[in-house]
C-alpha cells in the first residue's frame, strides 16, 4: 500500500503555487502594458512592451524598430494631446488610447529619401491607404509647400485697404459661390449676391478683421467688390483683398495638381493672426488642404434666382463667428460641425457672449427696453 508522506503532498501543493506565480509573472501583462498597432505604407506592425508611463519618444523608437522609420521622420497622424500632436515627452497615459489603438504614420526610409532629386512618387501609394482627413495633415506639414508659403511671404505684395484693428481676430472669405454667383444671369450684381451678405459683413466685423481672397485677378476682385456694395459700405471695412497670385500649387493624389489659398501667408506677414484667431470660409475643401482645421466649408450659393429667397447660410454663419469670437483659440475647434455648435454657456466666456448679445441688441434698438 502506497501512503503519500504529508511532507510529500505539502510539497506538491506549494510546488503548484510557486509554479502559477511564475506563470502569472511571465505570461501576465506589466501593469499598464499597451498593445498598439501602427499603420504604415499600407501594412500593419504590431507594437508591444509599452506602458503608460513610457513617452512618445520610447514610442517612436519602438516604430523605428519595427518599421525601420527613424523617430524624426516619423509624422504620426492621429496621435493627439489636446487635439495637437504631443511633444516627445509626453507620457502614453496623457494620450488616453486604447489597446490596440491603431496609430496612422507617415515616414520614409532613409535609403527612400536618399534619392531626394526625384519627384515624390511614392508618396501616393503611402498617401491612398489613408482617408481625408490624414491625408490633410500630411499635406500641411509638407516642407516644399512651406517652402512656396516662405516665398509669398517675401514676394507678395499687399495692398492695404484698412489697417488691422487691436485685438480683432481674421475671417478670410472666398467671393465666387461664397458671397456671389458668379455663373447665374442677372440684371445687376445685387441678384447675384448671395442673402443677408451685408448683414453679415456688418456682424463680422465687430470682432473680425474681414480679408477677401479669390482665386482670380486683382482687378476681377476689385470690380466684383464694387458690384456687390461691398468696397463702399459704410457699416464694415474689408483689410485687404488676395489673388491667385498668392496661392501656392500643391498635389495630392486624389486631387492632382491644384492650387490653395494657404493662411500662412497672411500668418507670415502679420504675426498678430494665427491658427488661434483665424477662420476661413470657402466653398471648396481643396482650398483650405494647407490650414485644414481653419477652413469651413460653405454651402455654394449657386442659382440665384432660385435660392434667393431661401438662402440663410449667412446669417446662421454670422452666429456662428459671434459665438465663438469669445474664445481665445479657435484650434479647439471642429468647423465641420459648426451647425451643432453650442457655445459655452456656462464658463466665462459664455457669460460675456450673453452680455454682449444684449448690448448689441439695445444698441441696434431691438431690445425690449
Ligand atoms: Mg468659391
Amino acid at each position: 500500500m502506497n501512503i503519500i508522506h504529508p511532507y510529500t503532498t505539502c510539497s506538491i501543493v506549494c510546488s503548484k503555487r510557486i509554479f502559477s506565480w511564475v506563470l502569472t509573472k511571465i505570461f501576465r501583462p506589466m501593469e499598464g502594458e499597451k498593445k498598439f498597432v501602427v499603420k504604415w505604407s499600407g501594412k500593419e506592425f504590431e507594437l508591444c512592451n509599452l506602458s503608460e508611463s513610457d513617452s512618445v519618444a520610447t514610442l517612436k523608437e519602438a516604430i523605428h524598430k519595427e518599421t525601420g522609420v527613424r523617430p524624426e521622420r516619423q509624422k504620426l497622424l492621429n496621435l493627439k494631446f489636446k487635439g495637437k500632436t504631443p511633444d516627445d515627452e509626453c507620457q502614453l497615459s496623457m494620450l488616453k488610447l486604447k489597446p490596440g489603438f491603431k496609430i496612422m504614420m507617415m515616414g520614409s526610409l532613409e535609403e527612400d529619401i536618399a534619392d531626394a532629386s526625384s519627384p515624390p512618387e511614392d508618396i501616393p501609394e503611402v498617401v491612398n491607404d489613408l482617408d481625408t482627413e490624414e491625408e490633410e495633415v500630411a499635406i500641411e506639414n509638407r516642407e516644399e509647400y512651406l517652402a512656396k508659403i516662405e516665398r509669398r511671404i517675401r514676394e507678395y505684395k499687399i495692398k492695404m485697404i484698412n489697417e488691422p484693428r487691436p485685438g480683432k481676430k481674421l475671417l478670410v472669405l472666398d467671393i465666387d459661390y461664397t458671397l456671389f454667383d458668379h455663373r447665374s444671369s442677372a440684371e445687376s450684381g445685387y441678384e447675384l449676391m448671395r442673402p443677408y451678405l451685408h448683414e453679415f459683413l456688418t456682424s463680422a466685423y465687430e470682432d473680425y478683421d474681414i480679408v477677401i481672397w479669390s482665386a482670380t485677378s486683382m482687378k476681377w476682385i476689385e470690380e466684383k467688390m464694387k458690384l456687390l456694395g461691398v468696397s463702399t459700405h459704410t457699416n464694415y471695412k474689408i483689410m485687404f483683398h488676395l489673388d491667385s497670385l498668392a496661392m501656392i500649387s500643391i498635389h495630392t493624389p486624389k486631387h492632382g495638381v491644384f492650387d490653395v489659398k494657404p493662411l500662412g501667408v497672411i500668418w507670415g506677414k502679420f504675426n498678430q493672426y494665427s491658427s488661434k484667431n483665424t477662420i476661413m470660409f470657402d466653398d471648396i475643401r481643396r482650398n483650405f488642404l494647407m490650414n485644414p482645421q481653419t477652413g469651413l466649408r460653405i454651402r455654394p450659393f449657386r442659382q440665384a434666382h432660385l435660392n434667393r429667397s431661401c438662402d440663410k447660410e449667412l446669417l446662421r454663419l454670422a452666429k456662428y463667428l459671434r459665438e465663438i469670437a469669445v474664445l481665445d483659440d479657435f484650434t479647439c475647434l471642429n468647423h465641420r460641425h459648426w451647425e451643432k455648435y453650442k457655445p459655452p454657456r456656462e464658463r466665462g466666456e459664455g457669460r460675456r457672449a450673453r452680455e454682449r448679445d444684449r448690448e448689441r441688441e439695445r444698441e441696434r434698438g431691438g431690445g425690449e427696453s
